[in-house]
């Protein structure tokens, strides 16, 4: 990359006493250029030049260079401070309430011995792993308790189609209590599709649930790490998205906004077939797909060792999976990369799309919170993994303990401790705060303490490389890419999903 032949942005020599009022703003070198940005999430890419120029007090209102730094509130006379506070205000609305996100593990038995997933399931034949009537009761009530006009209640496990009936009783029970409290309710379901059939199906659909599954690829990468001894899961999960995209389109719901969210999970053995496997989203009709990253809390040490790769190895796969995902709608086929699309929507689009992980302070207990099959209550769905394999450190109380005590407890108030970028060494001072956030869970896992060190973190690793990727891509877009980029940073609700009061 051609910044090698550029000073380190802090050795540029400044001169002239005239310094510009400028607010607070954080700079890093990407694409050969200087990266400004401010607290407000907005950003200008400057030249050495015009870098030096505007701290040595050389830019005057004439200069193109001082409108563009007004336009994007950098010049700290200028600003319009009404639109600003409205801004940031909607931005952090997630911090005037409690938890949307309620993750319910009906059930650690699943069918499927996937190999990255050792520590969250169990035989389909270990009953007391089931959530009873009593607890799935006890801990809708809990989350009807969160002071967020919008729940989404979300169905995991292991497979949580083998405890159906606590399913269904959760989302009946969840639409009685939401009569009176005239919330946005929302219910999400991530199976397998292994134990679906046309009866349930009717259900979900009627009831207007989410399905989310996984899909790793063509069948004999699926198949390869998704095992299933009684059956094919690639062919069967296939079938069931079909099936349910038919669904959708029978009910005339747009299917670029409603159709089976299906997620890979990237192992070493699909590092090297990016282009492949986003060929096979496109051929089974999906609208995009989310190249994540995922942190190995849940994998044993054989699977580590099997399917583990470094962060490297990931963003060189990124990077050359995104550019293939590019030339496909260069090809005139709308498809997203959610990662991309998602940072995008806070660095281009100014949205907040409130992903839990990704923000300052993450969603710990304040966005989320997981409920264990035995009522009792974790950070997130992260910290119940921790949970998991022993170490029951992100458990923030049971579901029979008042919300208030369980919410402003000492866990939840480290985990946003540890969480606000503007308290984390290293964060505070870089360019992508803004638009960042990390992960106490991950701290703890890799570092041992849920206070980061971001110098020598994956975690770090990742977002840098993620960012500086997509920051130097939008420097060099063309008016195409430019186009696709903002399409992808403009999200677009799903209405269809979203239960308000019902007469029952
Ligand atoms: S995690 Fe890394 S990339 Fe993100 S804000 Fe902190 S220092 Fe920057
Ligand atoms: S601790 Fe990590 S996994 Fe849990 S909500 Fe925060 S960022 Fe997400």
């Amino acid at each position: 990359m051609s910044h090698h032949t550029h000073l380190p942005v802090e050795n540029l020599s400044v001169s002239g006493s005239k310094a510009l009022d400028l607010v607070p703003f954080r700079q890093r070198r990407v694409d050969g250029a200087i990266l400004l940005s401010n607290d407000f999430g907005e950003h200008l890419f400057v030249t050495d030049a015009e870098y030096q120029q505007m701290l040595g007090g050389g830019v005057t209102r004439d200069d193109a260079l001082w409108t563009r730094l007004k336009e994007r509130n950098f010049l700290a006379k200028e600003i319009d401070r009404d639109a600003i506070v409205a801004r940031m205000s909607d931005k952090l609305r997630f911090l005037r309430h409690g938890p949307n996100l309620h993750i319910f593990v009906v059930t650690l038995r699943c069918n499927h011995t996937c190999q990255y997933c050792h520590a969250s399931r169990t035989r389909m034949d270990a009953h007391e792993t089931d959530m009873t009537i009593e607890t799935a009761e006890r801990s809708v009530d809990f989350a009807f308790e969160s002071t967020s006009p919008g729940l989404t209640l979300e169905f995991q496990g292991g497979e949580p189609l083998a405890n159906w009936p606590v399913v269904e009783h959760i989302i009946e029970y969840a639409r009685q209590k939401n009569a009176l409290a005239g919330k946005s309710l929302m219910f999400a379901l991530v199976s397998n599709m292994s134990l679906m059939d046309e009866e349930k199906l009717d259900y979900l659909i009627d009831r207007k649930v989410q399905i989310c599954t996984s899909i790793d690829g063509p069948a004999d990468l699926h198949d390869g790490v998704r095992i299933w001894k009684d059956g094919a899961s690639h062919a069967t999960t296939l079938r069931w998205v079909k099936r349910i995209n038919e669904r959708y389109a029978e009910l005339g719901l747009d299917p670029h906004l409603y159709h089976v969210e299906a997620l890979p999970t990237v192992t070493r053995l699909s590092l090297h077939r990016g282009k492949e496997l986003v060929d096979h989203y496109v051929d089974i009709g999906a609208r995009s797909i989310f190249l994540r990253h995922l942190d190995p809390f849940g994998w044993g040490a054989a699977a580590q060792q099997r399917l583990g790769y470094d962060m490297n190895e990931f963003l060189t796969f990124y990077r050359s999976t995104f550019e293939h995902i590019v030339d496909i709608n260069r090809k005139g086929h709308d498809f997203v990369e959610r990662t991309a699309a998602l940072l995008l929507a806070k660095i281009i689009g100014q949205q907040e799309p409130n992903f839990l992980d990704i923000r300052s302070p993450c969603g710990a207990g304040i966005g989320q919170l997981a409920y264990n099959y035995d009522g009792r209550l974790f950070t997130c769905d992260e910290g119940r993994m921790v949970d998991r394999s022993g170490d029951n450190v992100f458990q923030i109380g049971t579901v029979e303990r008042p919300y208030r005590e369980v919410i402003s407890g000492p866990i939840v108030r480290a985990m946003v401790t540890a969480s606000t970028l503007d308290s984390q060494p290293g964060c505070a001072t870089c360019v992508y705060k803004s638009w960042c956030g990390v992960c106490p869970v991950h701290n703890y896992c890799e570092q041992g303490s849920i206070q980061g060190r971001m110098a020598d973190s994956t975690w770090c690793q990742k977002h840098m490389g993620l960012f500086d990727f997509l920051m130097e891509r939008v420097h060099r877009a063309d008016p195409f890419e430019l186009e696709l980029f903002q399409r992808w940073a403009t999200p677009r609700g799903q209405p269809h999903y979203v239960h308000e009061r019902e007469a029952l």
